[in-house]
């Protein structure tokens, strides 16, 4: 090793697989960048954009062979200290290379080195000679006095998209520009947050929410997790926006995280209509500019609320104030790819690091989040009336033993929807499955139409008619006969959402049948097309996918109607059950949200199976605990701690073997966790390459990531590593 006195040697991180920093020198010419800054190096044959760490105080590269930086592109660092810290606590965690996580926390525009000084925020603000106008010297033009007006209650200033969220329009800031009424001020710190007034009254709290609201709000805020445990329609998002609001009235900023299908219009409209400042939305449909325009209102402070997705888990905030999960069981949370991190548990994590409170919101809590409450660690906060008065849903099972099934509803199911739509209400029959049927079978000789390149029965879709595979993509068109037997009658077996939506199109002429399905909803607009057809209450049926179990409000549906439980009762993933509790408890929600009380019907085989009976009888609460019970038993998370390792390759020993050589390691380390397999995972072969798992546990936390990353180093040094495709997942949600 070689003492570094004289030479100046930055370390960066950098967009690579290999789980290390590198070492650069610092030309004599450049000053020392700070750690967080972007720099430019030479990297194999490419040149690309990494991020300083640090300053090495010994390098094992020897002088000679270290490559200098080409250019420093930052004056300050990107991130905030705190946000610097939840990058190196999350590659740590999740056990994934620091330099890819650092960058995947960055807007495209700015991972590509765009500068980021070139957008400074800008202040418009009045003028002294527009300070002196009065209302009526801008009479004649009523857009550039509504822009005069709101610059005059804010003489400090406002960003341009502030103006605009409040009202004013961009061509009457020009022309007040022209007029020198206004000016355009460059504001190289800190842009106000606009709180002075809401824009629309809030509601009046009933008792539980407003317990609920001081329990969340605090006046010293520090960091404190809190489960807003509320039924569906209880007015959880009331309690958010009135927490917001007062966090928004002390100058700081609100972080919203909802699920991938929660980020409908319909929500935000509801953030945009309640406050009078700028709400930015960050999802994956922006484009790199939009995203990065966002990232840097955010940053920057000039959005109030920043309301996203997953990965809006990392967007920086200049002053933080509170952090809300919506839907916070919802799996959508998880990464399943890459940087595999869950951005609930990485937002509890940054809370902690920024001292400020954070709120997990759900009518049916993770098995994880309520453990956290009976270890003490979280405080509970219950909403157990539905708000403005509307009933809890009835919920029953349909025993189908025995029944004729038409199109996957049994005679009894039909006469409720007879009922429901002569009352005059909507029904909602809720399918998890799309397409027309899951199997298409040979009447004949048995035969079944399977996918090429997975262990998996392809979906039949009608209109066009094809054989598509939803676990690897593959379509084709189906055979016109059998191809083991030669007969022509092929017959679609099971109901998927398209097949029942020409059913009941066909039984309900009367009625509009709309059918909500990644499939129907592809187009733009579609969706919220769709659900406007509903708005005006009268009779209709809606057949829907998971697409519809959250986030909607849909007041006149009184029958939801779910045919097929049985699956899921059966599943091979140890949170199957979890998942389905979670998923009936959801649906049920979305009946009688408004004025007439809703009832839910369960088609099962399975009546008295014990989850069902705990989950009709007593409710959400009764199955969790259940659940957990069951978990506890059997020593699986949230009372012990998982890591999957995944391996795949077209060879068919490959994975196995790999994950043999991860075995042997693991038990020379002589770690006290247990290993599981390696097996073949559940589906083996999918979209052309063996599968298999190999399942670590621990029942602590640090014993397994020391295992972890022990076991990562000796495996990247592994010369079969790079003959399969293998990834580590820690706390893993899919055991696929
Ligand atoms: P959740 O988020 O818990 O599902 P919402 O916040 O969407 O529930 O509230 C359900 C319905 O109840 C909404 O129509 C909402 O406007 C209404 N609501 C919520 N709080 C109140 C209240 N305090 N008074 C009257 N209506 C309310
Ligand atoms: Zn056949
Ligand atoms: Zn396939």
């Amino acid at each position: 090793m070689l003492r570094l006195s004289a030479m100046k040697i930055v370390q960066v991180a950098l967009p690579s697989p290999l789980r290390r920093c590198f070492d650069y020198l610092l030309p004599v010419a450049m000053t020392m960048p700070a750690p967080g800054c972007r720099v430019r190096v030479p990297f194999g044959r490419r040149e690309v954009v990494a991020l300083v760490v640090g300053e090495p105080t010994a390098t094992e590269v020897p002088l000679a062979k270290l490559k200098p930086i080409l250019a420093v592109i930052d004056q300050k660092p990107l991130l905030p200290d705190a946000l610097w810290r939840l990058a190196n606590w999350s590659a740590q965690y999740y056990q994934h290379p620091l330099g890819d996580a650092l960058l995947q926390m960055l807007p495209v525009l700015l991972r590509q080195g765009e500068s980021s000084t070139a957008a400074a925020p800008q202040l418009w603000r009045l003028t002294p000679r527009g300070m002196a106008l009065t209302g009526n010297d801008l009479q004649r033009a009523p857009k550039q006095l509504v822009a005069w007006q709101i610059l005059h209650e804010h003489p400090e200033g406002l960003g341009e998209r502030t103006l605009m969220a409040l009202g004013a329009a961009r061509e009457s800031l020009r022309a007040l520009l022209s007029k020198e009424v206004v000016e355009l001020v460059s504001q190289p710190h800190t842009l106000p947050v606009i709180t002075a007034a809401l824009a629309e009254p809030p509601l009046t709290l009933n008792a539980e929410q407003a317990l609920a609201l001081t329990a969340i709000t605090q006046t010293q805020p520090t960091f404190q997790v809190s489960l807003l445990h509320g039924v569906t329609g209880s007015g959880k998002t009331e309690v958010y926006l009135q927490a917001i609001a007062s966090v928004l009235a002390r100058g700081q900023q609100v972080l919203v995280l909802v699920p991938e299908i929660g980020l409908t219009p319909q929500t935000v409209t509801r953030f945009r209509a309640r406050f009078r400042c700028l709400v930015v939305v960050m999802h994956s449909g922006l484009t790199d500019r939009e995203r990065w325009q966002a990232w840097r209102e955010a940053a920057q402070g000039e959005a109030g609320i920043v309301i996203g997705t997953r990965s809006a888990v990392y967007v920086p905030l200049l002053k933080p104030g509170l952090i809300i999960i919506d839907e916070e069981h919802d799996a959508s949370f998880k990464q399943q790819e890459g940087f595999r991190y869950h951005a609930r548990d990485v937002a509890v994590r940054r809370a902690q690091l920024e001292q400020i409170p954070i709120v997990l919101g759900s009518a049916t809590p993770s098995l994880e989040t309520l453990a956290n409450v009976a270890a003490g660690r979280y405080q509970r906060i219950g909403l157990t009336q539905r708000a403005g008065g509307a009933q809890a849903p009835k919920v029953s099972a349909l025993d189908i033993r025995g029944q004729r099934l038409q199109d996957g509803l049994a005679p009894a199911a039909y006469s409720a929807i007879d009922q429901t739509l002569a009352a005059g209400g909507q029904v909602l029959v809720f399918l998890n499955r799309r397409g027309y049927a899951p199997v298409l079978l040979c009447h004949d000789c048995g035969w079944q139409a399977d996918c090429p390149r997975c262990d998996a029965k392809p979906t039949l879709h009608q209109s066009p008619t094809r054989l598509h595979c939803h676990h690897c993509g593959h379509e084709r068109r189906p055979p016109p006969s059998c191809p083991d037997c030669g007969s022509t009658d092929l017959r679609p077996m099971g109901v998927g959402t398209e097949r029942l939506d020409e059913a009941l199109t066909e039984r309900y002429p009367q009625v509009p049948v709309l059918r909500i399905d990644r499939d129907s909803t592809r187009r733009k607009g579609s969706l919220a097309a769709k659900l406007d057809v509903l708005q005006d209450g009268k009779p209709a049926i809606l057949v829907g996918t998971q697409m519809l179990a959250k986030g909607h409000h849909l007041p006149s549906v009184t029958l939801v109607v779910i045919p097929d439980v049985d699956g899921a009762l059966f599943s091979s993933d140890f949170r199957g059950s979890e998942r389905l509790a979670q998923l009936l408890v959801q649906v049920a929600g979305r009946a009688g949200r408004g004025e007439f009380a809703g009832r839910v019907l369960l088609q099962t085989h399975q009546p008295e199976h014990p989850l069902l009976q705990v989950l009709l009888q007593q409710g959400f609460v009764a199955s969790a605990r259940v659940l957990l019970r069951e978990r506890e038993l059997m020593a699986l998370p949230p009372y012990s701690y998982l890591a999957l390792l995944r391996a795949e390759a077209t060879d068919e020993q490959a994975p196995l073997l790999f994950l043999q050589r991860a075995r042997q390691y693991l038990s020379e380390m002589a770690t006290s966790c247990e290993i599981w397999g390696p097996v073949p995972a559940p589906m083996t072969r999918k979209a052309g390459r063996v599968r298999a798992h190999l399942l670590i546990k621990s029942n602590q936390r640090s014993t397994l990531q020391q295992a972890l990353s022990a076991l990562l180093t000796a495996l990247d040094a592994l010369p079969e590593s790079r003959r399969v495709r293998w990834s580590v997942d820690v706390d893993p949600q899919e055991m696929a």
